[in-house]
This record gives C-alpha cells, sequence and structure tokens, in this order.
C-alpha cells in the first residue's frame, strides 16, 4: 500500500525530458515541467493568439481538420441524427477539449476521428491524411484503462511498438525498445513497476499505464473519451496534474471529450462546445489562462469567467 501510495503521488511533474513523441518544432518547450506555477506566464508562444502558429512541417496548416462531418445510425428503422455539419481546426500541439451533455455525439466525432468509424458526410485529415480506419499515428484512451491483464505493466507498453515492427512500421530493435520503455515508465512514475500486473496497479496508476502505452507509438494525435470520468476526485486532480506535465513534455495534439466544465477549462486551450438540434459544435471558446497550470487556477477570475461563457454556449 505503501509502494502504491508512493508511487500514486509520483504523477505531478516530472523531472525527467521527453525521450520520445513528436514535439512541433514551432514552438519548443513551452516551459519547464516543475517550474513554479504561471512563472512563465502570457501566452504560450510568441505567435499569441493560437497556442501554435504552424503545423509540425511549420506550414500553418492545422493538424487536424474536421470538415462538415455528420453521422446518421440506423437501427430497427429509428434514424439518429448523432452529427451534423461539425467543422474544426486542431493546431499541432494543441489541446482540445470537446464538451457537451450526454447523447450529443462526442464520442461519435472522437471515433470517426480515430478511425474507428466512417463519417456519412465530411471528411477528417491528420497532419494532411485523409483519415480511413485506425492508424499508429493517431492512439486513443477511454474511461477504462484498456491493459492487457495477462501482460505486465512493461509488456503491455512495449505490445504496440512490437507490433508496429512486425508490420515493418518500425525497426526499433529490442534494446532500442527496451530502453524506451525504462525511460517512459520513469517519467509516468511506474519505474518500480514495470514487473506488476494491472491488477496490482491502483486505478490512477493504470491510467498512467495506459498513457505510457499510447504514447509509446509516437502517435501525432491522442484521442482521449472521459478518460478520469471514473476515478474519485482526488485521484483525478492527480491525473490532471499529470496529464498537463505529459503533454508538456511530450506536446502531443489532443482532443479531449469530458462533460466537465472545470475539467474542460482546466486542461484545454480551446473548448468545442457541442449539443443542440441536430447536434454539432455550437461554439468554440478560447481559454485564455497561462501555462502551465494546475488545480489552484480554478479560483481564478478567468477561469471562472470562461466557466461562465461556456455555460452559457451550453444553455443557447
Ligand atoms: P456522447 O459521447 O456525447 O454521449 P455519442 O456520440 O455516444 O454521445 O452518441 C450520440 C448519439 O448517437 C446518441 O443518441 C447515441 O444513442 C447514438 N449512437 C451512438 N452510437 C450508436 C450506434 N452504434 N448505433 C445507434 N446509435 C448510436
Ligand atoms: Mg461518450
Amino acid at each position: 500500500m505503501t509502494a502504491r501510495a508512493e508511487a500514486d503521488g509520483a504523477g505531478g511533474r516530472l523531472a525527467s525530458g521527453p525521450v520520445t513523441g513528436p514535439r512541433p518544432a514551432a514552438d519548443g518547450p513551452r516551459n519547464e515541467a516543475g517550474g513554479p506555477r504561471n512563472e512563465a506566464g502570457g501566452p504560450q508562444n510568441e505567435a499569441g493568439g493560437s497556442p501554435n502558429a504552424g503545423d509540425a512541417a511549420g506550414h500553418g496548416a492545422a493538424h487536424v481538420v474536421i470538415d462538415s462531418v455528420g453521422k446518421t445510425f440506423r437501427r430497427s428503422g429509428r434514424r439518429t441524427v448523432a452529427l451534423s455539419g461539425v467543422n474544426l481546426e486542431i493546431s499541432a500541439g494543441e489541446l482540445v477539449c470537446l464538451l457537451g451533455p450526454s447523447g450529443c455525439g462526442k464520442s461519435t466525432l472522437l471515433r470517426i476521428a480515430a478511425g474507428a468509424l466512417e463519417p456519412d458526410e465530411g471528411t477528417v485529415t491528420v497532419g494532411g491524411r485523409p483519415v480511413h480506419g485506425p492508424s499508429p499515428d493517431r492512439s486513443m484512451l477511454f474511461q477504462t484503462p484498456l491493459l492487457f491483464p495477462w501482460l505486465t505493466t512493461r509488456k503491455n507498453i512495449l505490445f504496440g511498438p512490437k507490433a508496429q515492427r512486425s508490420a515493418g512500421l518500425n525497426e526499433r530493435d529490442d534494446p532500442e525498445l527496451d530502453a524506451e520503455a525504462d525511460a517512459i515508465l520513469h517519467i509516468v512514475g511506474l519505474a518500480k513497476f514495470g514487473d506488476a500486473f494491472p491488477h496490482e496497479l491502483s486505478g490512477g496508476m493504470q491510467h498512467r499505464a495506459a498513457f505510457a502505452r499510447a504514447i509509446i507509438t509516437r502517435p501525432s494525435l491522442l484521442l482521449m473519451d472521459e478518460p478520469f470520468g471514473a476515478l474519485d476526485a482526488i485521484t483525478r486532480l492527480r491525473m490532471h496534474d499529470f496529464l498537463l506535465s505529459m503533454w508538456d513534455q511530450y506536446r502531443t495534439t489532443i482532443l479531449f471529450v469530458t462533460h466537465d466544465i472545470e475539467e474542460a477549462v482546466l486542461l484545454g486551450d480551446r473548448v468545442a462546445v457541442m449539443g443542440g438540434r441536430p447536434p454539432g459544435i455550437r461554439e468554440v471558446i478560447d481559454v485564455p489562462l497561462p501555462r502551465p497550470r494546475d488545480a489552484l487556477d480554478a479560483d481564478t477570475e478567468v477561469f471562472l469567467t470562461t466557466k461562465r461563457r461556456i455555460r452559457a454556449a451550453l444553455t443557447v
């Protein structure tokens, strides 16, 4: 218990640098993880406005382009319009939250972006390539961390890159992958738990292991579907810190689904408020809070003002 509690607390600010993952060339590190909060204040980069002036190639195009996406489900003669006319552009390295009530199409949109579901209308492109079917370039994380129960943490983490190698998608040899697994286990605060099985990990630790598994394949887009929704309030706060710290280090583009306004404001560069009939994105709201952020930001005036704006958009 003590070891677990200790490891659970390790998810906050982590000193180690990144070992993998794309870091958009355009803006480099925004601040030092672990530095005093708000010291780096102001906008995330010199470009102002959007946190990323360009995509990973520095061309100024969005990394993710969701263009006029619509989806209608048909089941036993009933039609459900899940999404209609959805447009959203996300810059490389940006963290955008999709916020809305249950049933407004958040998961549907995320699955379309993941390539797990084809839209009826419109297109999604990631890194300039149309999305058709899953790709290791896009990792998805769910409310329940999907870890293989019969594999240790380390083997769970290495599963993706080894499968990629078997499929000829990378040439990383065993020593390189082992070193990378070591480094990632350290970064996510699970260095002592590489040989533990998922049932030996706490909820927060399982989420960190799932995060490590998602990031080691070096995706350019992380899709997260209410990942912390089932956690207790304190573990959830720790996971917010953990995610912000990881995002700061890896700078992976993240699309994060939530129905929690405070979570959306704390995490997001922007919040896309969903809802309406037919369902779609009602408004995209900037979150002008400086980085790095932590739970104390929830008491600031900017936080409260942003929350109010989002609430108003939800109730229009
Ligand atoms: P959210 O994630 O915002 O709660 P979803 O994207 O899961 O919403 O669902 C949007 C709507 O589409 C809901 O009305 C849901 O019942 C419906 N829906 C989602 N998936 C399917 C499916 N596979 N078949 C039929 N209806 C579906
Ligand atoms: Mg959902």
